[in-house]
């Protein structure tokens, strides 16, 4: 088995998430007390959060690619960023290590293209919906066609993440309006929405909606444990 590479904290509600899921995926495969091997390093992220509200991106890289360093020198075979934010810095941080780098948006547009869906709708932080880092990956690279909400419901959708879900709160309000939204992007002609943002899937879940969900914290671990084993 090879060792996972996880660059965590950001925030850490939901790299509890990946720590979980990829035990269970690896339990499932190997059978028995089989557990995964994983070399983390969870970041504080509260620095980070401030420097990208600043707009200084190469100081979240800076940060980050010192972390994934250490990653590397713990003995992880390849690394993931459990976050979709900040793969915005992805290309800095694959460029300072020697092992692969399992991005988090290839890893859902393969689910997207298994299912033949062309349509999606995305759900993230601001910066995952507005720039060009992430969907553009997903229409260049893949061909989907990328919606997102609203500025208004954009607006929404952010700050949820950052003053609730990265402080561990699933209000029910909250919920009502990502499903509100999830409807929406659903009538614009999205066959799924993507969950792109780590902490998104302790708020909602396939359960409370017919629109097709991809929640990118269990598709990245699943990524990561077929990787691992
Ligand atoms: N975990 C989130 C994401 O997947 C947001 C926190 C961050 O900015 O990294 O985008």
């Amino acid at each position: 088995m090879k060792t996972i590479g996880l660059l965590g904290g950001m925030s850490w509600e939901s790299t509890v998430g990946y720590y979980k899921a990829i035990n269970e995926g690896v339990r499932a495969e190997l059978c028995g007390l089989h557990s995964a091997k994983i070399a983390m390093y969870s970041v504080d992220f509260a620095p980070i959060e401030k420097l990208q509200h600043s707009g200084d991106w190469q100081g979240t890289a800076d940060i980050l690619v010192d972390a994934a360093r250490k990653v590397e020198s713990a003995g992880a075979d390849f690394l993931l960023i459990c976050t979709n934010t900040m793969h915005k810095v992805a290309p800095q941080i694959e460029a300072s290590i020697t092992i692969p780098l399992l991005h988090i948006a290839d890893a859902t547009a393969e689910v997207l293209v298994a299912k033949g869906i062309k349509k999606v709708g995305l759900l993230g932080t601001a910066f995952t919906m507005e720039q060009p880092f992430y969907k553009g990956r997903l229409s260049e690279k893949y061909g989907l066609s990328v919606v997102v909400p609203d500025e208004n419901d954009r607006r929404i959708v952010h700050n949820v993440i950052y003053t609730e879900l990265c402080f561990g709160e699933c209000l029910s309000a909250s919920k009502a309006e990502y499903l509100r939204i999830i409807n929406s992007l659903a009538e614009q002609g999205a066959e799924a929405v993507i969950l792109g943002c780590t902490e998104i899937g302790m708020l909602v879940q396939q359960p409370d909606t017919s629109v097709t969900l991809l929640d990118t914290t269990s598709i990245h671990a699943e990524k990561a444990v077929k990787a691992a084993i």
